[in-house]
């Protein structure tokens, strides 16, 4: 596994980067505090996410649709029932 110096999650592609995000924010509800973005890293050359900076576009329309509020939903009881 590639480590960086910035400790932070390395994603190996911009598009894995973002299905990651995208995913995380499937499966938790930020308060306002959880990656919005992922960037390059100058530091590795790979990517890593990020809570600064503008929102990621694909994750803005995806909140500003409500899709993930039903997939959050749906983990949810995906989680319940499993026990
Ligand atoms: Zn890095």
């Amino acid at each position: 596994m590639i480590k960086c110096s910035t400790g932070k999650r390395v994603y190996l592609t911009e598009a894995l980067a973002e299905d990651a995000l995208l995913d995380a924010h499937g499966r938790h509800q930020y308060a306002g505090t959880g990656p919005v973005a992922f960037y390059r890293c100058d530091d590795c050359g790979y990517y890593h996410f990020t809570s600064k900076g503008p929102m990621n576009e694909k994750l803005a329309k995806l909140l500003a649709s409500g899709k993930l509020k039903l997939q959050q939903e749906a983990n949810h009881w995906e989680k319940k029932l499993k026990r």
